[in-house]
């Protein structure tokens, strides 16, 4: 068959990959999307105000959308196809009014986060510096029992203080534990590594309670053994998937603001994002692509096809 007789090019989905303007994987545009809410919403949070070494993740959702454009709509290694499994739409970006605030710029992103869930949309989200996960958390948690957590990263995230403030990229998920959004119990955290300021920088993380699999574990045991316990441990509880961009290997994500040498690969990703598929994902993100250390777009890349496996795990469960 042709691509005359396959293809639907009144649809923008199915047109050539190069045109048209850069949604999410080529979705609908949807700003208002409470007037008819999609099921996933795929969003940016477009603020860095939080990062401690280098800047750019404000400039990721733009980046990360344009090479979304190059995801097809079937995931040839599991079959889902999650624009059919699922009502999806790009809702637009969690964009702030006043960025020099940090606190203020959380406030403002919580109220976004809110109305995806009020409207009954799950959110797919897009960083912004990791600190973005924070407010994220607290509207998809603040009413509820605490979430579970995936989350795979460099680092732990969850230090205190640095600078005069505990709301910076090196601390959501402590400050979350602390406010009851997550339950540290149900947490695990994969590909941590890279040198400390201190042997105890990650201590909240072990006396939590949380599950840490270092980089030297997920290589010793393999990635396999180590997403199938992250599976047993969260089981049925609803949780949030965190995938910070350096958890990859710089080679893989050099656009990014704390690279650290010696990590995961792209297939290892993807292979762990799949085996997700089944558990109660609430909400997710892809956060810290920092264009402006990018070469060639490979690093939006990588994160919109993260951002596609993360979908199609959504969309399939
Ligand atoms: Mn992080
Ligand atoms: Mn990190």
């Amino acid at each position: 068959m042709s691509d005359r007789e396959t293809l639907d090019f009144t649809d923008p989905m199915q047109r050539p990959r190069f045109t048209g303007l850069a949604t999410f994987f080529r979705l609908p545009y949807r700003e208002d999307f409470e007037a008819d809410p999609p099921q996933i919403g795929v969003c940016g949070v477009p603020y860095d105000g939080g990062v401690t070494n280098r800047p750019g993740p404000r400039h990721g959702p733009r980046e990360v959308r344009n090479q979304s454009s190059l995801m097809r709509r079937v995931n040839q290694a599991t079959g889902v196809n999650p624009f059919d499994a699922a009502k999806v739409a790009d809702i637009g970006d969690a964009w702030i009014r006043k960025p020099y605030e940090l606190e203020g710029a959380h406030k403002e992103i919580e109220d976004y986060f809110a109305r995806v869930k009020a409207a009954g949309t799950r959110a797919l989200a897009c960083g912004g510096d990791h600190s973005v996960s924070l407010p994220i958390l607290r509207a998809l948690a603040k009413d509820g029992a605490p979430l579970g957590m995936i989350h795979i990263d460099a680092h732990a995230d969850t230090g205190d203080d640095y600078g005069g403030s505990r709301f910076h990229h090196g601390a959501p998920f402590k400050v979350a534990v602390d406010e009851g959004l997550l339950d540290p119990k149900k947490v695990v955290q994969i590909g941590i590594r890279g040198s400390l300021y201190q042997a105890d920088m990650w201590k909240f993380s072990f006396e939590s309670g949380m599950r840490v699999m270092m980089m030297e574990e997920v290589e010793e045991r393999g990635w396999r053994a180590c997403i199938e316990e992250a599976r047993e441990i969260v089981g049925q509880t609803p949780i949030y998937v965190s995938f910070d961009i350096d958890s990859l290997d710089p080679s893989l994500a050099p656009g990014t603001g704390t690279p650290e040498a010696g990590g995961i690969t792209m297939r290892e990703a993807q292979g762990m994002i799949r085996r997700l598929a089944g558990l109660d994902i609430r909400g997710a993100d892809t956060v810290e692509v920092s264009p402006p250390f990018d070469v060639g777009g490979i690093t939006a890349l990588n994160g919109a096809t993260v951002m596609y496996e993360l979908l199609c795990v959504m969309a399939a469960g």
